[in-house]
């Protein structure tokens, strides 16, 4: 039974429609800190996006789907060890009130929902996973705490696991936030028009006022309007970063003639220079 007077869905992120319909994501993030979201999800893009009706994020408390006065949400591990699971019940629990689509109709390609169990042990969070997210109507986000979740959470539950990086953070929690954030800045109208990414490349340097700080000016091509040459310092800006921080990203990103051209160039002045 739910406490008396205890919210099972947290109000912090009402939901809201907007004047053209029904919010084209939704995400369902399923946690024991409900108040963990207050700051992350209220500023910039995603508040916007929320203020629009773009997106909606319902906040759905575990505490409140247990049935003990202590709502109790977390035991020992069978068969020894350290440290505390997640137990199975309030996460069924909160799923099942949640009507989401049963797993058959989810796990096909052109699939609107999703059920992602948050984990260290999951595949990498990447842009083209935030891709694959932002194109379902509902997406619930399952926070872990302590040693992890029950298995049977994803083994029966979960259609997938993410991992947000080869660390382990102590909660779900930061990493809901992260692909919340992702994901609503791929919904069409959320963000303005960016070239971040573009082409499987890192980002090229951006600069703005004053034109010179300090003794260091602003690349003088970035001043003199010829487009052409703005898009072509862009582009070599964004090849020379990937080559330097990642150099990986180069084998699967999509290069024209001009990029190798360009490309070749920059590991040439690199040469020169001995790096
Ligand atoms: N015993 C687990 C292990 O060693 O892999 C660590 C559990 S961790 C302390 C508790 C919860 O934090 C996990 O269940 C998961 O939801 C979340 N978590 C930790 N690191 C994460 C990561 N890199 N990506 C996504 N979630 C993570």
């Amino acid at each position: 039974m739910v406490r008396a007077g205890f919210s099972r869905r947290h109000k912090f992120f009402p939901t809201r429609t907007s004047r053209i319909g029904v919010a084209q994501m939704k995400f369902e993030i399923l946690t024991i800190f409900p108040d963990f979201f207050r700051g992350p999800l209220d500023y910039g893009i995603v508040r916007r996006a929320r203020e629009a009706g773009l997106i909606e994020i319902g906040i759905h408390d575990l505490r409140a789907f247990t049935h003990d006065r202590h709502r109790t949400v977390d035991d020992r591990p069978f068969g020894g060890g350290e440290g505390m699971v997640l137990k199975p019940e309030p996460i069924f629990e909160c799923l099942e009130s949640l009507h989401i689509a049963p797993r058959e109709e989810r796990m096909g390609e052109d699939a609107r929902q999703t059920v992602v169990l948050l984990s260290p042990q999951g595949e990498l969070f990447t842009q083209a996973v935030a891709q694959q997210l932002m194109g379902r109507e509902r997406v619930v986000l399952i926070c872990g705490r302590y040693e992890g979740v029950d298995e049977r959470v994803s083994e029966q539950l979960a259609d997938r696991e993410i991992s947000i990086g080869d660390f382990v953070l102590s909660g779900g929690e930061l990493g809901a936030a992260i692909i919340v954030d992702a994901a609503t800045r791929l919904v069409p109208g959320a963000p303005p028009s960016s070239t971040c990414g573009s082409g499987g490349l890192l980002d090229y340097p951006h600069y703005t006022r004053p034109a010179e700080f300090r003794g260091m000016p602003v690349p003088e091509v970035l001043m003199n309007g010829n487009h052409d040459e703005i898009r072509k310092w862009r582009r070599r800006g964004a090849l020379r970063k990937t080559l330097r921080n990642r150099p990986d990203l180069l084998r699967q990103a999509e290069l024209s003639k001009e990029d190798r051209k360009l490309l070749a160039e920059i590991e040439a002045e690199q040469e020169r220079a001995g790096r």
